[in-house]
């Protein structure tokens, strides 16, 4: 074993103890479980084997909305990728780190959204660390949607730009806001295209024609759009026919697009130039492993063939909401495969989660302060690789568990 001790030695507890207690972390109520990681033995999936020995799990809260993360052409694309360009680069993009198949995999993804040039980050966290900063100065302003992502948030923390935070798609307030920030250089108007937490889908073409109105850039974060929304899976511009309207556009590649990770940043070509020379997460940041490059390019292979699989998961969606909601549920959003099966009391999200996979149904409950007090919900997530029997089971399940803990009648 040589010098490697055999136990975790406990280094620094006290001072843990104590720093926990400064910051006033006691962990969840009584009640309520705090976060846990479930522990899948299996591939991702709509059926999962558990570590714990669950099998036959229909699994309902990963974002593989479109099927793709264990699709075997992604896969196969993966392991030849891995083969022929190596485990990884050990380099930033700009020193050693990229290889033919990054600028392929970039130019795709311009193409897809038809837009002029993309540039790939780790992530979408970093693409949205990254953005902000890089474009915007002390001279600018960001109106940014009070319930974006915690990434937006954090990007836009990190820039020095003039700060507004509009209310939850309010048009009305976004639009006293860009009145106010008319005294400053430029504008620039962040929002997430669908809402993760409540399967909402922001009023884009509202926003594009605000933005107009008031000489605004429009930015949207697209991880909960890219691959499914729209007729062509293209986005939430797509659908909401404002692709020529929308100047930035954020997403990942870690959701539909095959799953494994990564993000980029998709638009007009100056501005991806500037973010290559500028935005830190790109500049400080390993490249992306060649596998990973390779599911994600084989993804938009598959998506750009056809757009069967987003048809069928819209068809799937469809399904589950109108069941659920005819059974006497509240599924809150529109025509999203994001379904949030509002309860309002955390204990019920909690202990309903809990039941449904005792059922064999794999879903989370939400609650504070994840999701407002008093809006715990169980968020269910459609993928096109359910069956319809996986979506009646859900179904049943769940009228079984509501009626059981006095959520129906
Ligand atoms: N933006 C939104 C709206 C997301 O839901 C997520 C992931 O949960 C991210 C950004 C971050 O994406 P990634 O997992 O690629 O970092």
């Amino acid at each position: 074993r040589g010098a490697v001790p055999r136990r975790p030695m406990g280094i620094g507890q006290e001072l843990t103890r104590g720093l926990l207690a400064a910051i006033g972390h006691r962990g969840p109520p009584p009640g309520v479980r705090g976060k846990s990681e479930r522990v899948i033995a299996s591939r991702q999936g709509p059926h999962l084997r558990l570590a714990d020995g669950g099998a036959g799990i229909i699994n309902f809260c990963a974002n593989n909305y479109l099927g793709l993360s264990s699709h075997p052409e992604v896969i196969r694309a993966a392991v030849e990728a891995l083969e022929k360009f190596g485990a990884g680069l050990s380099s930033v993009r700009f020193i050693c780190g990229t290889q033919s198949i990054h600028k392929d995999l970039e130019e795709k993804i311009a193409r897809f959204h038809q837009r002029e040039d993309a540039i790939l980050y780790a992530s979408c966290f970093d693409a949205n660390a990254g953005i902000f900063e890089a474009l915007l100065t002390p001279e600018d302003a960001v109106l940014s949607d009070e319930l974006n992502h915690a990434s937006i948030i954090d990007g836009i923390r990190l820039c020095k730009a003039n700060k507004y935070r509009y209310k939850h798609m309010d048009m009305q307030d976004l639009e006293a806001k860009l009145k106010e920030a008319q005294k400053h250089r430029l504008r620039l108007v962040a929002t997430d295209g669908a809402f993760s937490m409540d399967g909402d889908i922001a009023p884009l073409r509202e926003i594009c024609q605000l933005a107009q109105k008031y000489d605004a850039l429009v930015f949207i974060d697209e991880c909960h759009a890219t691959g499914f929304l729209g007729p062509n899976g293209r986005g939430t511009d797509e659908l909401l026919g404002v692709m020529d309207k929308v100047t930035i556009i954020n997403s990942t590649l870690g959701k539909a697009l095959g799953g494994a990770a990564g993000g980029y940043t998709t638009g007009p070509k100056p501005l991806i130039d500037l973010l290559r020379q500028r935005s830190r997460p790109y500049l400080f940041s390993n490249s992306l492993p060649p596998a990973v490059v390779g599911c994600a390019s084989k993804a938009l292979d598959l998506l750009m063939e056809s757009n069967a699989i987003a048809q069928s998961m819209a068809a799937k969606t469809q399904r589950f909401r109108s069941k659920m909601t005819a059974a006497g549920f509240t599924i809150s959003g529109k025509d999203h495969p994001i379904c949030p099966v509002m309860l309002g009391d955390a204990r019920l999200a909690s202990v309903m989660a809990e039941d449904m996979l005792n059922r064999g149904i794999y879903v989370i409950g939400f609650s504070y302060p994840v999701v407002p007090k008093g809006k715990a919900r169980i968020r269910v997530q459609i993928s096109a690789v359910h069956s319809d029997e996986d979506i009646d089971r859900c179904v049943e399940a769940f009228t079984q568990v509501g009626r059981k803990h006095g959520a129906l009648p």
